[in-house]
């Protein structure tokens, strides 16, 4: 690796000067990317139940702008995030699953193609693609899924210490980063949060930060799962059946220091004494679970957003922010209670859509709101447009540029092709593929002995609670999303039959990555 390495840095002294020279003062590519926040808990997205104030990613989204249907193309953790890199499919990246996929660095990134072109790229933080970065300057990033409090970290295949929280520690070292860099240059900066993954653990500062406010519960809390098939109904991912101890703050996180770990108690002890004493049951213990599930989750964005601000002020202090493009997503969204659910991997709105809002200076508008359908897959090409560089062929998104500067092209994609493989580990959502337009989905389930289809139709029911596959007043619309869904996979590459291995632990076989010292919950 070290020798791949110190070939494509001869690659980008021999490329720097003339590839910039095609794009005279190439921007800066500012990238913070967090796991599982949902677009429920920003206030710029300003819908539905008000969660929590983040004044610092409003002031993004103010400044530039904001995305209402972002749509990740595989709502997990590493093939999301194979995702961004490849601007790639996961049935062409190679990296399918959580459970046994392991990321061929070998592969062309757009950091890659960035650095060939003189660019300096960092990624810090979670990375969570089992093999190491490949084609950055410098690295420093979590083993596996990482842990909240005095995270182990892997500096350049070194191991090394860290000491405080972990969101605050990522924020650190890419300020640190950017100070250090070599200014006469521009940057690729990957910051990526652990944040706000399960267990959703807080930074000590922000315990209580919310004053023991009664959250507003979803209308779907208690949804009763009629109306659709067995995946939704045999899903382990509730508040009511799959939430731990851990997840409840009856286990402290791990590796906290005496004096971290007293704090913490200070905080939830006392109310974990009087929900022991109150004896909850049924929906009772529902509803306090997702109370307590929306002060810890809402906890851990407060210092995602913190961080935010810390990176917006360097640019603007460093007179930076005039030629840098600053980027805020997530790998997925997630569930707050919609369903009754946690976690993400459905092709369902809170989990299929991400934040995400983008300023690029010159470019995009000021407040601007985009509702088209533009994805996670887009990001490799926008950057490669942004540093004025041709993308590889095989990419298969397309650059935001134009959508940033109100032209919407009038071939802009319609109809958005979904796909997600993990069965049945860790939360028994089925396999399955569909299409996704602005008003409908159509959703095929495979892999199980239960093989159908569903569709929703998001106009007559946004909180997609009704399959209306056997309507015959759908009769039209379904038979136009087949055959679009069928043009898709084509163009898209899409292999006729999903090889068993992709199934995560229940398919085994092929693709054996080394046990991975890494994460239990994807
Ligand atoms: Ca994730």
């Amino acid at each position: 690796m070290i020798r791949h390495n110190r070939g494509l840095m001869i690659l980008a002294l021999g490329f720097a000067a003339s590839a910039l020279a095609a794009a005279p003062r190439a921007p800066n590519i500012l990238f913070i990317f967090s796991d599982d926040h949902a677009y429920q808990a920003i206030s710029a997205y300003g819908e539905g139940r008000r969660l929590l104030e983040t004044p610092h990613l409003d002031r993004l989204a103010k400044s530039g702008m904001r995305f209402d249907r972002a749509l990740v193309p595989n709502s997990i953790c590493g093939p999301s995030r194979a995702v961004v890199l490849t601007g790639k499919y996961n049935h062409l990246n190679g990296f399918v699953n959580n459970s046994n996929s392991r990321f061929d660095g070998s592969q062309i990134t757009f950091p890659k193609i960035l650095r060939q072109a003189g660019y300096q790229a960092a990624v810090i933080g979670k990375w969570h693609l089992v093999s190491d970065p490949t084609g950055f300057d410098f690295w420093q990033i979590l083993p596996g899924q990482g842990i909240y409090y005095n995270p182990p970290m892997i500096r350049m295949g070194e191991q090394v210490k860290t000491q405080g929280y972990t969101t605050d520690i990522i924020t650190d070292l890419s300020l640190e980063w950017l100070r250090q860099r070599d200014k006469s240059r521009p940057f690729l900066l990957m910051a990526q949060h652990k944040a706000p993954h399960r267990e959703w653990a807080p930074a000590l500062r922000h315990l209580g930060a919310d004053g023991d406010r009664v959250y507003p519960e979803p209308d779907t809390l208690f949804d009763d799962y009629a109306n659709r098939g067995i995946a939704v109904r045999d899903q382990d991912m509730s508040l009511e059946k799959t939430f731990t101890d851990r997840d409840a703050k009856f286990d402290p996180p791990p590796n906290m220091t005496p004096e971290q770990r007293k704090v913490w108690e200070a905080y939830y002890e006392p109310r974990n004494a009087r929900f022991r004493a109150a004896n909850l049951q049924g929906k009772d213990l529902v509803r306090w679970r997702y109370q307590r599930y929306m002060h810890d989750y809402t906890g851990t964005v407060r210092a995602v957003d913190e961080g935010v601000g810390r990176l917006l002020d360097y640019l603007d202090k460093e007179g930076l922010a005039e030629n840098t493009i600053v980027v805020y997503s997530s790998d997925q969204g997630f569930f707050l209670g919609e369903h009754g659910w946690f976690d993400k991997r459905w092709i369902f709105e809170q989990s299929l859509r991400t934040p995400l809002l983008v300023r690029w200076p010159g470019v995009s508008r000021a407040g601007g709101v985009s509702k088209d359908l533009v994805s996670t897959l887009d990001f490799a090409q926008t950057f490669l447009d942004a540093a004025g560089l041709p993308a590889p062929v095989e990419m298969q998104g397309r650059s935001l540029r134009p959508i940033l500067a109100g032209n919407r092209p009038a071939d802009w994609r319609t109809a958005f092709y979904y796909q997600y493989f993990e069965w049945p580990t860790p939360h028994r959502v089925r396999p399955h593929y569909g299409i996704v337009t602005d008003r409908y989905k159509l959703v095929h389930f495979f892999g199980t002995a239960e093989d159908y289809w569903e569709l929703y139709d998001s106009e007559k029911d946004p909180r997609e609670l009704r399959n209306v596959l056997g309507d015959p007043a759908y009769a039209a619309a379904r038979k136009h999303l087949e055959e679009q869904l069928v043009q898709l996979r084509r163009e898209l590459k899409v292999p006729a039959v999903i090889p068993p291995e992709w199934l995560g632990r229940a398919g085994g076989g092929a693709n054996k990555a080394p046990k991975k010292k890494q994460a239990k919950q994807p």
